[in-house]
Formats: C-alpha cells, sequence, structure tokens
C-alpha cells in the first residue's frame, strides 16, 4: 500500500472522527462557561473560586490534550524509526477514541500493565494502525447493546500482545479472509484502506496478526510484536 494511499486513509479516519471530537471539545467549553458565571457570582468567597478555577484549567487541559494529539495524528506521515512505548501511544490512541466510542455508544475499555512496552516502529504509524483497530471494532458494534471494544497489552518474553476485542457484528470465516486486502470494505463510507495499512505496518514491524470472529458474536485482532532492549533515549 503506497504512502498515499496510506495518508489518504488517514485523512478519512480522522475526517470520520471529527465530529466526536468536537463535543469532546464543546462539553468543556460549557462547563468552564458555567464555572466562570458561578465564579463571576460568588463575592469574594476565595475557596469557592479557588476550585471553580482548578475545574476549569482541568478542562481546558483535556480540551486541550486531545486536539493536541487528534492534529499530531493528520500529520503526514515521516520516515523516523524508533523506540516507541506501546503502553503510552496505546493510552493516546485511546484517549483520542473515546469520543468517538461515546458517540457510537460504545464503552472503551484499556488494560494494559504498568512501566513501558518497546518496540522498534515508526510512532506515527504505530498510532494509525491503533486508530485503524479501534475505529473497526467500534463501528462493528452498531447493532450491539452493551457495547464494549476492550484494548489489552501484555507482555511475555520478547513479544508484546495486543487484543482488540469488540462484541459487535462479527464475521464469516470468508469475510475474515478477505480481511486486508486493498479496498476490501463491507461499509457504506468505507475505504478498504485500514487494515490493509495496519498489516502492512505490522509485517514492517516484524509482527504478525491473528483474527478470532464469530457472527453476531465479536472479533478479536491478537498482534504480537517483537519487543525491544530498553536503550537510555528511548520516547
Ligand atoms: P473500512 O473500515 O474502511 O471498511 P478496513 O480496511 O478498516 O476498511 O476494514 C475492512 C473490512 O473488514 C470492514 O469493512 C469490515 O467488513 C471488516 N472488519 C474490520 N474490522 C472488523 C471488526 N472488528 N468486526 C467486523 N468486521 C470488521
Ligand atoms: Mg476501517
Amino acid at each position: 500500500l503506497s504512502i498515499e494511499y496510506a495518508q489518504k486513509e488517514k485523512l478519512e479516519t480522522i475526517g470520520q472522527v471529527a465530529a466526536s471530537l468536537v463535543h469532546e471539545v464543546r462539553n468543556p467549553l460549557t462547563a468552564v462557561k458555567g464555572f466562570l458565571k458561578l465564579i463571576s457570582e460568588s463575592s469574594g468567597n476565595q475557596e469557592k473560586v479557588h476550585r471553580y478555577i482548578e475545574i476549569c484549567v482541568s478542562e481546558m487541559e483535556r480540551a486541550e490534550y486531545i486536539l493536541s494529539e487528534y492534529l499530531a495524528i493528520t500529520k503526514p506521515f515521516t520516515d523516523r524509526r524508533e523506540q516507541v512505548n506501546l503502553n503510552a501511544i496505546l493510552q493516546i490512541t485511546a484517549d483520542v477514541m473515546r469520543p468517538y466510542a461515546n458517540m457510537n455508544n460504545v464503552e472503551l475499555q484499556l488494560q494494559h500493565e504498568d512501566g513501558v512496552c518497546r518496540v522498534m516502529g515508526n510512532p506515527e504509524k504505530i498510532k494509525q494502525v491503533l486508530m485503524n483497530l479501534i475505529k473497526n471494532a467500534i463501528e462493528a458494534c452498531y447493532d450491539t447493546e452493551n457495547a464494549v471494544v476492550s484494548l489489552t497489552l501484555e507482555t511475555f518474553d520478547n513479544e508484546a500482545f495486543l487484543y482488540v476485542r469488540d462484541n459487535g457484528i462479527g464475521m464469516s470465516r470468508e469475510q475474515a479472509e478477505r480481511l486486508g486486502s486493498v479496498f476490501y470494505s463491507t461499509k457504506a463510507a468505507g475505504t478498504g484502506l485500514g487494515l490493509a495499512f495496519s498489516y502492512q505496518v505490522i509485517q514492517e514491524l516484524g509482527g504478525s496478526v491473528q483474527v478470532r470472529s464469530e457472527p453476531r458474536k465479536g472479533t478479536e485482532f491478537a498482534i504480537t510484536l517483537p519487543l525491544c532492549e530498553p536503550s537510555a533515549n528511548a520516547v
């Protein structure tokens, strides 16, 4: 899959996620407006004013964080290859995708071990892979009540195991076998590029993907990646 296609897919993805981001930023704006009103009315109660300001600052910081991570993801891919902390990147991507999950009534769960889990690769591409998998999992839940997408990261020996699970629509064996082919999509607004790109990146990382799926039950993507030895200048 060429880098132009990968970039096109990325823009498509972030475009589709944008609407949920608007909500994520509007909510803190509304909250801050309310607290500013309270502050202007709370004549002289320093303790209250202090608490309201603290809430405002943390609300603004959260909105700013999500926006800047979202914007960082929209930038064109670079060619860098470095030690990447998968734990941190998974956390960031989950934060960026949580508004999209909320908008689709999907609970997004994240379980990972503390500390670092380093792989050698391009952090922007890895974020994009995670975003694709999470987005697909959320979209697979369009018809599911109590929809849950769970992200689990574990390490064992010299490997990282990342599981993206959903209790959504699932796939038949025939469908599952077509995964990763360019332009294979069952969605009206799908590009069929997300998984093709993701599989390519995982291969570049020296990893592998296994899919287990059952129609109307859900799907599990299990990604295995080789870990690298920690070094002093790692991110
Ligand atoms: P797109 O999302 O644009 O359709 P992708 O390459 O991301 O393209 O996915 C290709 C196809 O694989 C989807 O259209 C869908 O049919 C199937 N698919 C991917 N992930 C899942 C999932 N978690 N559950 C069910 N089907 C999935
Ligand atoms: Mg997709």
